[in-house]
């Protein structure tokens, strides 16, 4: 329970437009965005170490949630 993890939102492209926030391997992402089922993944300690953008929203709902010092050590 309340695992979380990155998933992968594409450009038209074919590249990784952004990283959102998922809960437990949910398709659906914090913000409510639908992901699709065969994007890329990665754990949320890659949260702040990704080469493309991470959805801001995500960002605001996922320090709420998640305690600040695990979370801290990035920035
Ligand atoms: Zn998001």
């Amino acid at each position: 329970m309340n695992v979380y993890g990155m998933r992968a939102e594409y450009a038209g492209s074919g590249t990784i437009k952004a990283w959102h926030m998922m809960k437990d391997g949910a398709l659906t992402a914090l913000c409510g965005r639908e992901l699709r089922e065969d994007a890329a993944i990665m754990t949320d300690a890659g949260w702040a170490h990704t080469k493309e953008p991470i959805c801001h929203t995500c960002g605001a709902l996922y320090l709420r949630q998640v305690p600040y010092d695990s979370m801290m050590s990035g920035t």
